[in-house]
C-alpha cells in the first residue's frame, strides 16, 4: 500500500531526525496513545535497497514507521571498521523519507551508551557460533547486538520490528532475546536483497573494488552451487559443503566460516534435512561480507523457520 500523504497518521511525514531518546517517546506518544502500529527498521545507516525493502515492508504494515541509524560501537570489534564504516546521515534521510519513513532516529553515542552505563543483554548459545565463534569476532559481538536492540525496542517500543535476512544468525539472535525476556514486538524477518548478478547488498561491499567485487560474487555462486546440489538429491552436509567450498576455491576466496546448521536453533547438521541455513563470512579485500541461503529438501519456506520451530 503506497503512503497516503493525507492520513492523520503521517503527521511526521517530514521525516524528522530525532537525537534523543524522550524526544522519540514524546513523539510516539500520541501515535501510542491513537493505537496506532509502529514500525521500527533498525539500521547502522549507509542505506541500501536492502535496508529500504524493510521500510517498505513497515510501511505497508504499520502506521508509524521508524529508522533507527546507530553504528554501534558495543558491535565492533578491536581493529573493525567502526571508524571507517559509512556514514552519510542527509543521504540516509533523503531515502528513507523516499520510501515513506515517518521519523528518523538517530541518537549519539553518549544517548545510547550514557556515563556509567554497565549492563549487557546476552543470548547464550546461539551466539558464539558463526559470526559469534570466540576465534572469529566473538560472542561480544552478538552481546553489542542484543544490547543495543534490547535499548532501542525500549526506546521506540515498536510493536513491530523489521530485520534482514542477510544477517540471519543476528535475526536468530534477535528473535530468542524477544522471546526470552518477553518483549513486546514481533520480529518480521525480509529476504535478502541482492545486486542483479547476486551479490548481496551491504554497506560494506563500498570497500570493494571492482575487482574485488567480481571476487566476491563467488559468495553466492557458492551458496547457489550447493543448493543445485541439494536439489539433485544430495544430503550429505560434507558432499554440499565440498561443492560450495569449491567455487569458493576457483574465486581464491579462503572463507572465515562455510557452515550449515539447523536454520531454527543453530545446532550443526550432518544432513541437510528441513531447513538448513548454509551460512559464510569471508575477507574480500577490506570488506568482511557473510551471505546465506536456506536449504530445504523437498518445497520448504525460503527463509529461517517461524518462532516455535527451533526446539
Ligand atoms: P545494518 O545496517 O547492516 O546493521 O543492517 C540493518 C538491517 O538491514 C538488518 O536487519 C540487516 O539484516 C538488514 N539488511 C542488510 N543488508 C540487507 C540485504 N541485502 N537485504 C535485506 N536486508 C538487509
Amino acid at each position: 500500500m503506497a503512503p497516503n500523504p493525507d492520513s492523520p497518521t503521517t503527521h511526521a511525514r517530514a521525516a524528522k531526525t530525532l537525537r534523543g531518546v524522550a524526544e522519540l517517546r514524546a513523539t510516539l506518544a500520541p501515535a501510542r496513545r491513537a493505537g496506532q502500529s509502529i514500525g521500527l527498521v533498525p539500521t547502522m545507516g549507509a542505506l541500501h535497497e536492502g535496508h529500504l525493502s524493510l521500510v517498505r515492508r513497515a510501511r505497508e504494515q504499520c502506521e508509524v514507521v521508524v529508522v533507527s541509524l546507530f553504528v554501534n560501537p558495543a558491535q565492533f570489534s578491536t581493529g573493525e571498521d567502526l571508524g571507517t564504516y559509512p556514514r552519510d546521515e542527509a543521504r540516509d534521510a533523503g531515502l528513507a523519507r523516499a520510501q515513506g519513513a515517518d521519523l528518523l532516529f538517530a541518537p549519539p553515542p553518549e544517548e545510547v551508551y550514557p556515563d556509567g552505563f554497565d549492563t549487557a543483554v546476552s543470548v547464550g548459545g546461539l551466539n558464539g557460533v558463526l559470526c559469534g565463534d570466540p576465534g572469529r569476532r566473538g560472542r561480544e559481538h552478538f552481546d553489542g547486538v542484543a544490547t543495543v536492540v534490547c535499548k532501542l525496542f525500549n526506546m521506540a517500543q515498536p510493536d513491530v520490528a523489521y530485520l534482514g535476512q542477510k544477517d540471519a544468525q543476528q535475526a536468530l539472535v534477535i528473535r530468542r532475546l524477544v522471546r526470552d525476556l518477553n518483549l513486546p514486538v514481533r520480529i518480521e524477518v525480509c529476504p535478502t536483497v541482492r545486486d542483479p548478478d547476486g551479490l548481496a547488498l551491504s554497506s560494506r561491499n563500498s570497500y570493494l573494488s571492482p575487482l574485488e567485487r567480481e571476487r566476491a560474487l563467488a559468495l553466492n555462486r557458492a551458496l547457489a552451487v550447493a543448493d543445485d546440489t541439494v536439489a539433485a538429491g544430495e544430503d550429505e552436509a560434507a558432499a554440499v559443503l565440498a561443492a560450495a567450498r569449491s567455487e569458493l576455491d576457483s574465486a581464491g576466496i579462503e572463507p572465515e566460516y562455510l557452515e550449515l546448521r539447523s536454520a531454527g536453533d543453530l545446532s550443526p547438521v550432518e544432513r541437510v534435512n528441513g531447513s538448513t541455513l548454509l551460512a559464510v563470512a569471508a575477507r574480500i579485500g577490506r570488506a568482511r561480507l557473510i551471505d546465506n541461503r536456506i536449504l530445504t529438501r523437498g518445497a520448504g519456506p525460503a527463509g529461517i523457520p517461524p518462532e516455535g520451530d527451533d526446539e
